[in-house]
Protein backbone atom coordinates (compact mmCIF):
# COMPACT_ATOMS: atom_id res chain seq x y z
CA UNK A 1 0.00 0.00 0.00
CA UNK A 2 1.23 3.06 -0.87
CA UNK A 3 1.31 6.27 1.54
CA UNK A 4 0.65 9.59 0.68
CA UNK A 5 4.32 10.41 2.20
CA UNK A 6 5.63 7.80 -0.37
CA UNK A 7 3.91 9.77 -3.30
CA UNK A 8 5.91 12.99 -1.79
CA UNK A 9 9.05 11.26 -1.72
CA UNK A 10 8.61 9.79 -5.32
CA UNK A 11 7.80 13.43 -6.11
CA UNK A 12 11.09 15.01 -4.26
CA UNK A 13 12.92 13.71 -7.43
CA UNK A 14 10.92 16.52 -9.57
CA UNK A 15 13.06 19.37 -9.64
CA UNK A 16 12.51 23.17 -10.74
CA UNK A 17 13.63 23.36 -14.22
CA UNK A 18 15.29 27.04 -12.66
CA UNK A 19 17.08 25.69 -9.34
CA UNK A 20 18.08 22.06 -9.48
CA UNK A 21 18.39 22.19 -5.43
CA UNK A 22 14.79 23.21 -5.29
CA UNK A 23 11.78 19.82 -5.67
CA UNK A 24 8.44 20.83 -6.17
CA UNK A 25 7.85 19.24 -2.65
CA UNK A 26 10.48 21.98 -1.28
CA UNK A 27 8.86 24.50 -3.58
CA UNK A 28 5.64 23.84 -2.01
CA UNK A 29 3.62 24.08 -5.39
CA UNK A 30 2.29 20.54 -4.95
CA UNK A 31 -0.77 21.02 -2.84
CA UNK A 32 -2.73 17.70 -2.61
CA UNK A 33 -2.01 14.02 -3.48
CA UNK A 34 -6.04 12.20 -3.95
CA UNK A 35 -6.29 8.83 -4.99
CA UNK A 36 -9.17 8.25 -7.88
CA UNK A 37 -8.58 4.22 -7.78
CA UNK A 38 -6.14 2.06 -6.12
CA UNK A 39 -3.47 2.95 -9.49
CA UNK A 40 -4.44 6.08 -10.46
CA UNK A 41 -3.93 9.82 -8.52
CA UNK A 42 -4.88 13.27 -9.09
CA UNK A 43 -2.32 15.56 -7.99
CA UNK A 44 -2.64 19.02 -7.51
CA UNK A 45 -0.15 21.98 -8.05
CA UNK A 46 -0.27 25.65 -7.68
CA UNK A 47 1.79 27.14 -9.91
CA UNK A 48 4.27 29.51 -8.25
CA UNK A 49 3.77 32.52 -10.40
CA UNK A 50 1.07 32.60 -13.32
CA UNK A 51 3.32 32.08 -16.76
CA UNK A 52 5.83 30.35 -15.46
CA UNK A 53 7.51 28.72 -18.08
CA UNK A 54 8.80 26.11 -15.96
CA UNK A 55 5.50 25.09 -15.27
CA UNK A 56 4.60 23.07 -18.03
CA UNK A 57 7.88 20.62 -17.70
CA UNK A 58 7.07 20.56 -13.99
CA UNK A 59 3.93 18.76 -14.51
CA UNK A 60 5.04 16.73 -17.29
CA UNK A 61 7.96 15.82 -15.01
CA UNK A 62 5.31 14.36 -11.77
CA UNK A 63 3.18 12.18 -14.78
CA UNK A 64 6.16 10.59 -15.99
CA UNK A 65 7.99 9.67 -12.60
CA UNK A 66 4.44 8.30 -11.37
CA UNK A 67 3.36 6.81 -14.52
CA UNK A 68 6.88 4.89 -14.50
CA UNK A 69 5.71 3.39 -10.75
CA UNK A 70 2.67 2.41 -12.64
CA UNK A 71 0.30 5.14 -11.63
CA UNK A 72 -2.44 6.80 -14.07
CA UNK A 73 -1.56 10.29 -13.28
CA UNK A 74 -3.90 13.82 -13.50
CA UNK A 75 -2.30 16.48 -12.86
CA UNK A 76 -4.89 19.55 -12.10
CA UNK A 77 -3.29 23.16 -11.34
CA UNK A 78 -5.20 24.99 -8.49
CA UNK A 79 -5.31 28.59 -8.08
CA UNK A 80 -7.74 29.31 -5.39
CA UNK A 81 -5.13 30.19 -3.09
CA UNK A 82 -2.26 31.66 -4.56
CA UNK A 83 1.73 30.43 -4.20
CA UNK A 84 3.59 32.76 -2.00
CA UNK A 85 7.00 32.42 -1.50
CA UNK A 86 6.28 31.31 2.59
CA UNK A 87 5.16 28.05 1.06
CA UNK A 88 9.19 27.12 0.65
CA UNK A 89 10.28 24.58 3.44
CA UNK A 90 12.81 24.90 5.93
CA UNK A 91 14.83 22.30 4.20
CA UNK A 92 14.16 24.43 0.64
CA UNK A 93 15.52 27.72 1.49
CA UNK A 94 18.95 26.03 3.22
CA UNK A 95 19.38 24.46 -0.04
CA UNK A 96 18.66 27.58 -2.04
CA UNK A 97 21.12 29.33 0.06
CA UNK A 98 24.22 26.55 -0.30
CA UNK A 99 23.30 26.64 -3.70
CA UNK A 100 24.00 30.65 -3.76
CA UNK A 101 21.01 31.84 -4.65
CA UNK A 102 19.41 34.15 -1.19
CA UNK A 103 15.99 32.77 0.18
CA UNK A 104 13.29 34.81 -0.15
CA UNK A 105 12.97 36.86 3.12
CA UNK A 106 9.98 35.74 5.42
CA UNK A 107 7.41 38.59 4.98
CA UNK A 108 5.82 38.49 1.77
CA UNK A 109 4.75 41.77 2.03
CA UNK A 110 7.65 43.29 2.21
CA UNK A 111 8.45 44.66 -1.10
CA UNK A 112 11.11 47.07 -0.32
CA UNK A 113 13.44 45.32 -2.80
CA UNK A 114 12.03 47.02 -5.50
CA UNK A 115 13.84 49.68 -4.25
CA UNK A 116 17.15 48.11 -3.57
CA UNK A 117 17.05 48.94 0.01
CA UNK A 118 15.89 46.00 1.85
CA UNK A 119 18.13 44.59 4.79
CA UNK A 120 16.38 41.62 4.61
CA UNK A 121 18.17 39.68 1.64
CA UNK A 122 21.70 38.60 2.96
CA UNK A 123 24.58 37.80 0.90
CA UNK A 124 24.22 33.36 0.64
CA UNK A 125 28.27 33.63 0.61
CA UNK A 126 29.26 35.99 3.72
CA UNK A 127 26.11 36.44 5.11
CA UNK A 128 26.38 40.15 4.85
CA UNK A 129 23.16 41.87 5.02
CA UNK A 130 25.25 45.11 3.33
CA UNK A 131 23.73 44.41 -0.94
CA UNK A 132 22.84 46.06 -3.44
CA UNK A 133 20.34 45.29 -6.17
CA UNK A 134 21.54 45.43 -9.17
CA UNK A 135 18.65 44.54 -11.42
CA UNK A 136 15.35 43.56 -11.25
CA UNK A 137 15.85 40.55 -13.23
CA UNK A 138 18.24 37.79 -12.43
CA UNK A 139 19.00 35.05 -14.56
CA UNK A 140 15.15 34.50 -14.64
CA UNK A 141 12.00 36.05 -14.12
CA UNK A 142 11.62 34.92 -10.50
CA UNK A 143 14.83 36.57 -9.44
CA UNK A 144 16.70 39.73 -8.95
CA UNK A 145 20.49 40.06 -8.86
CA UNK A 146 21.66 41.81 -6.08
CA UNK A 147 25.63 42.57 -5.67
CA UNK A 148 27.38 42.10 -1.66
CA UNK A 149 28.98 44.61 -0.42
CA UNK A 150 30.87 42.90 1.69
CA UNK A 151 32.45 40.21 -0.28
CA UNK A 152 31.64 41.95 -3.93
CA UNK A 153 30.26 38.60 -5.23
CA UNK A 154 26.90 39.07 -7.20
CA UNK A 155 23.91 36.40 -6.42
CA UNK A 156 20.36 35.85 -7.33
CA UNK A 157 17.96 36.14 -4.73
CA UNK A 158 14.82 34.64 -5.51
CA UNK A 159 11.86 37.57 -5.05
CA UNK A 160 8.85 37.28 -2.82
CA UNK A 161 5.69 37.40 -4.27
ZN1 LIG B 1 29.06 38.59 0.55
Amino acid sequence: MTEEADIYELLEAVKDPEIPVLSVVDLGIVRKVDWISPKKLKITITPTYSGCPAMDTIEREISEILQSKGFEVEVVTSISEAWTTDWISEKGRKNLEEYGIAPPAEATTDKSFITGNSKNVHCPRCKSEETSLISQFGSTACKALYKCDSCHETFDYFKCI
